[in-house]
């Protein structure tokens, strides 16, 4: 197994800063690249903060933080970012096609035993990797909200993946301070799938009374230990981005995801979360004015 020393990451924003991030404090050389120069100077400056707040919570010495930070690399195109490549994690926007033209210029530019990785939350991996020449070396890598905090990596399996790429992802992962977990291509992997169903259920019995929201939240918090309700899960995730999602799950893996019809109805009345300042609670202080 080829050793990774240098970890190209294809899109800045919430997920790929916090990747560069991770990547860079374990130690490997790390070139972080976004279309969009805003986004790659705000990544910049998130990146520096996170890492200094990490210094002041005695999480990470001031020199680790400082060597980490100095192994980061921005670059303005995808060529530049990837050339020198040993594992790509693509974080573009969660939209088959532009994976799919990221993956396709990635096999040309990419020595041919780079490892392509992406971070895709729901798509396929195999169709993704159908694109380039190297299916053996594609590979999905998962990592949670927000990175540099969050320990899971969901490794997946795509139809071709070969067990070297399993292996040499896995140790990336170790090495970023992951515990990893490998799984075989299914829709929504573990992560997805589960917390879709719980969501779902939650709201089928706020829609037939069983209790409120906030009881409903408090129970499996206290009950069963989850550290966040279902509700609160959902309106910080987006009530659109969940039902997304459950109608994906329910296409692929049939009736027991289907959408429950309270969720979408908060959905066709705007009721999106905090980011709209209102989900199954309301955030005052995040409305925005209606649209007009
Ligand atoms: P985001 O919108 O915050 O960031 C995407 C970035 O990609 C933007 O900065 C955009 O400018 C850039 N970009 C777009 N097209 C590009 C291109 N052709 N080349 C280079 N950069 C390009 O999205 P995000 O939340 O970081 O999600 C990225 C991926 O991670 C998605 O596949 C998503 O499903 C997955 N994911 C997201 C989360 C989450 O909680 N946000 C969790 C796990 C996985």
């Amino acid at each position: 197994m080829a050793e990774v020393r240098t970890v190209s990451v294809i899109g800045a924003g919430i997920m790929g800063r916090g990747i560069a991030h991770a990547a860079a404090l374990g130690g490997y050389r790390t070139i972080l690249e976004d279309i969009m120069p805003a986004s790659l100077r705000k990544a910049e400056g998130e990146i520096r903060a996170n890492l200094d707040k990490a210094v002041e919570l005695g999480k990470v010495t001031k020199q680790d933080a400082d060597a980490a930070f100095g192994r980061i690399e921005f670059a303005g195109s995808v060529e530049e970012a990837a050339r020198a490549a040993d594992l790509v994690i693509e974080a573009v926007p969660e939209e088959l096609e532009s994976k799919i033209e990221i993956f396709t210029l990635l096999d040309k530019i990419c020595a041919p035993n780079t490892i392509l990785a992406s971070n895709t939350s729901s798509l396929s991996v195999t169709e993704i990797a159908s694109v380039t020449y190297r299916a053996q070396r594609c590979v999905g890598m998962h990592f949670f909200n927000p990175v540099h905090k969050m320990k899971l990596l969901e490794i997946v399996r795509a139809l071709e993946t070969g067990d070297d790429t399993i292996a040499a992802a896995a140790e990336v992962g170790r090495r970023m301070g992951k515990e990893v977990v490998v799984i075989k291509e299914a829709p929504g992997f573990i992560t997805s799938r589960i917390n879709a169903m719980i969501g779902n259920e939650a709201f089928y019995m706020l829609q037939e009374g069983v209790a409120s929201a906030a009881d409903i939240d408090k129970a499996l918090k206290l009950g069963l230990n989850h550290p966040m309700g279902p509700f609160e899960l959902v309106d910080l995730v987006g009530l659109d981005t969940r039902l997304h999602i459950l109608e994906y799950l329910h296409r692929s893996l049939g009736e027991k995801f289907r959408p429950c019809p309270l969720l979408v109805q908060y959905v066709k009345a705007g009721r999106l979360g905090r980011k709209s300042g209102r989900g199954v609670y309301d955030y005052p202080e995040a409305a925005k004015p209606a649209a007009k």
